[in-house]
């Protein structure tokens, strides 16, 4: 199949040279001096050669890409910021439709509104939105791509505040698998409204996100770090400190080794409210341990997005895991430290978040994104660079495995590796159903299938 596909590459073909031709964007090919730079994702354990990549420049071009792959029967690829851990936004052979050249943003200060391509990283989006004092809930590192940051759910030092960042949208412009552009929103297609929120990029291309905005000023942020001989403790008081926090305050904490090379456990908050009484609520943290550094500061949210850049670069390898855990038990906790304690990289990281305030107060059922109780999310992040992977990869595994007894069954797809049907379908819990019939509906030939996939269950000719 792949082989065929790459054969069918030739120069003078006339349904490429016709693409090429209709296109705003490029087309890259393999052979073509773009093509290392575009076929490469953030992830660089990800190692694919796709058999064309569209760069597209509007919503025609993934209209046009769209058609060409349907009548070639290549698998496509769809590709925002390219930070998917598991790969998703590439493929081997197939075509890959890259929205990152789509970056084009509205924003609206009147109605606090921001209409922004598919294409734009969160740093793009908060950048311009804070020209104005706004800003959304997003992820915590800036160069993560907004498009399937949002189709996914998207958490953030916000989302206590205000939502998630898909809570936050009033409209998605979506490219589905027929090829039609939509419009979804409350009122017109609904039922596309409903699973695109949560639901990935299953049901189709999304080309444009319309978000609400909030004041966002300056916010005190930052990390107090401990040594490692300290975690247990730390992540008691971590659990204690966190179960009564404000809705202003998102608090994570990260098992993780320094630039120095100690082993420690950092604390790293974002108060989003009044920088005077944020200063009482994080007199705790402050005073606890006392840490050994205390980089708490105010500063503005761009900044605070952008805090952990530096320890996440594209082209490291990388590999991901996550549990949902509705309390850190002690045993939790043991299970934590120890694992991290065992780590087999400098770089790999495990990180606490706690998912708390408005983003849990919306119904389950309310979007597809199912995790609406409190609860705490470590995320397991294998990251190395000696291109040994076997071992991080079982540290990875045996990190997560032994949180397996205490989880919850549903969990944030985004934080998800490759782990097979049966696990999306338990992560997305009472919402699976009502997403596979969504799925029948708009792509009942699910060709829409590299992401977390929600496989439609009747047969493709039964159609719409
Ligand atoms: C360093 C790092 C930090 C992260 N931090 C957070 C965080 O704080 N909070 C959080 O919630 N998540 C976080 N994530 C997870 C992140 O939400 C997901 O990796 C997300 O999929 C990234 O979106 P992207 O557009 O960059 O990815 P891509 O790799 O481009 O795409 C990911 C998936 O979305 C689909 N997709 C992309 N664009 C579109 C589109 N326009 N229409 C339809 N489908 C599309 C792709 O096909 C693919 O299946 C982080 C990930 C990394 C690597």
């Amino acid at each position: 199949m792949i082989a065929s596909q790459m054969a069918d590459i030739q120069i003078g073909d006339s349904d490429l040279a016709k693409l090429r031709q209709v296109l705003q964007g490029e087309l890259v090919f393999p052979g073509d001096t773009a093509y290392e730079q575009a076929r490469r994702v953030w992830n660089g354990a990800i190692d694919r050669r796709p058999a064309g990549i569209v760069r597209c420049a509007d919503a025609n071009d993934v209209q046009r890409a769209i058609e060409f792959a349907r009548r070639r029967d290549w698998p496509i690829a769809v590709r925002g910021g390219g930070h998917s851990t598991a790969g998703f936004s590439t493929s081997e052979g197939g075509l890959v439709i890259d929205l990152s050249p789509m970056k084009s943003i509205r924003v609206d200060p009147e109605t606090s509104t921001a209409q922004a391509q598919a294409g734009l990283t969160l740093g793009e989006l908060i950048q311009e939105t804070q020209r104005y004092g706004l800003a959304t809930t997003t992820g915590i590192v800036s160069d993560t791509g907004i498009a399937g940051l949002t189709l996914g759910g998207g958490i953030g030092w916000l989302a206590a505040q205000y939502g998630l960042t898909c809570d936050n949208v009033s409209a998605f412009e979506v490219i589905t698998p027929d090829g039609v552009l939509r419009r979804a929103d409350p009122d017109e297609n609904p039922d596309l409204f409903w699973g695109l929120r949560g639901g990935g990029g299953n049901f189709g291309i999304v080309t444009n996100f319309h978000y609400r905005l909030h004041d966002v000023g300056p916010v005190l942020a930052g990390m107090v770090i401990h040594p490692m001989a300290q975690a247990r403790k730390a992540l008691r008081f971590y659990r204690d400190y966190t179960a009564t926090a404000p809705d202003e305050l998102t608090a994570y904490a990260a098992l993780l080794t320094t630039p120095e090379g100690e082993r420690a456990i950092a604390f790293i908050l974002c108060y989003a409210g009044e920088l005077q009484e944020g200063e009482r609520i994080v007199k705790p943290i402050r005073r606890w341990g006392p840490p050994v550094v205390d980089l708490l500061r105010p500063m503005s949210y761009l900044e605070a997005i952008s805090l952990i850049d530096a320890a996440n670069p594209a082209g490291r390898y990388y590999a991901e895991k996550g549990n949902t855990v509705p309390e850190l038990k002690d045993e939790v906790i043991d299970i934590l430290v120890e694992n991290a304690s065992a780590g087999t990289s400098p770089f790999s990281v495990t990180l606490i978040q706690h998912l708390h305030g408005v983003a849990t107060r919306i119904a389950p059922h309310a979007t597809a994104f199912p995790v609406r109780k409190e609860c705490y999310v470590p995320v397991h992040i294998a990251a190395w660079e000696d291109g040994d992977a076997a071992r991080h990869r079982q540290w990875l595994r045996t990190s997560t495995d032994a949180l397996r007894p205490f989880e919850l069954k549903e969990t944030y797809v985004n934080f998800m590796s490759e782990e097979g049907s049966a696990r999306v379908r338990s992560a997305y819990g009472a919402n699976y159903d009502r997403l596979v019939a969504l799925k029948n509906r708009y792509d009942p030939d699910n060709l829409f299938h590299l992401n977390q996939n929600i496989k439609p269950n009747i047969s493709p000719d039964a159609g719409w």
